[in-house]
């Protein structure tokens, strides 16, 4: 029998009473079904039994997992890459508006293949890298000359050391989820800011996907937070939300991809029409966007 977690009290309120929310199955990987649970008390969504951490490697073994690749084959991938370029620009914009410190330390937690790091050391920021896949952190070495750490290393940062940490579509991967929101409490400068980037469940594309939509992405997602999830969720940690930036790319790189679990004919160009009508709706309702960037800055 493989080893779940089960979730008894919810991470954001600590209610125990749940609704299943949606049934999702695991639409990049192994086929198997997981359940959505919501809070009765609160509404903050998560992933019911879901693979221990010593499981879950395996459900992240699949070449369609581009955040942990460089492959470049097929319509999505490369319109990924392309767009990650333009992304990677957005990010360190977002970083050095909000910042009050001007290119100084930087811990971007799950920081991948390297590229946003590599993309603020161009723009002169003293950065780290916490990365959990071994893969990964040789790939940053080999190709930016980084060296990045394990995940361990987060429990080793001096307290109060550190200007910005970023985590773009992290923490919905990591299992300990209160404790790592209060150490980056800790680890964050008295002025410094914290940019979290997370999926939104209720955006309009996860509402017109359902269990479809590629973001629930179970069970390799385990929490689904929409913003007002998310603002509890911070303040709970001692945390001001600043702002809250759309991610304009993201409606259709998940709508493309929502299209193809889908099974939808021709569902790349499919994906893509949609994502640019899920784009205009967020010029408009930027709450309605498939990913949003949070900007926390410690309580005073
Ligand atoms: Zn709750």
């Amino acid at each position: 029998m493989a080893k779940t977690v089960h979730i008894e009290a919810c991470p954001v309120c600590e209610g125990k009473e749940f609704k299943t929310f949606l049934s999702c199955s695991d639409l990049s990987v192994s086929s198997e079904k997981f359940d959505i649970c919501k809070c009765a008390d609160c509404g903050f969504a998560f992933t019911q039994d879901f693979p221990a951490e010593s499981e879950i490697g395996k459900y992240y073994e699949s070449n369609d997992y581009v955040s942990h690749s460089d492959t470049h084959e097929g319509l999505i991938n490369k319109l990924y890459h392309q767009v990650r370029k333009i992304a990677l620009r957005g990010k360190a914009k977002t970083v050095e508006r909000y910042s009050s410190a001007e290119a100084s330390t930087l811990l971007d937690v799950g920081s991948a293949t390297g590229y946003f790091l590599n993309e603020m050391c161009r723009c002169k920021w003293v950065v780290t890298g916490v990365e959990v896949s071994d893969g990964a952190r040789a790939f940053a070495k080999q190709k930016f000359d980084l060296d990045t750490q394990d995940a361990e290393y987060l429990y080793k940062i001096k307290e109060g050391n550190k200007d910005v940490i970023t985590m773009w579509h992290v923490l919905e991967h990591m299992e300990d989820l209160n404790k790592v929101m209060a150490r980056l409490h800790r680890i964050l400068k008295d002025d410094g800011i914290a940019v979290i980037a997370l999926p939104n469940k209720d955006s309009y594309d996860a509402q017109a996907y359902g269990e479809y939509w590629a973001a629930y992405d179970v069970p390799r997602h385990l929490w689904h937070f929409s913003p007002d999830d998310f603002t509890r969720f911070a303040t709970k940690h001692d945390f001001e939300v600043v702002a809250i930036k759309p991610m304009y790319f993201d409606s259709f790189y998940i709508s493309m991809l929502s299209e193809k679990y889908k099974g939808t004919f021709c569902g790349s160009l499919v994906g893509l029409m949609k994502g640019g009508i899920y784009f205009l709706k967020n010029l408009a309702n930027h709450r309605g966007s498939s990913s949003l960037t949070y900007i926390l800055k410690k309580k005073k």
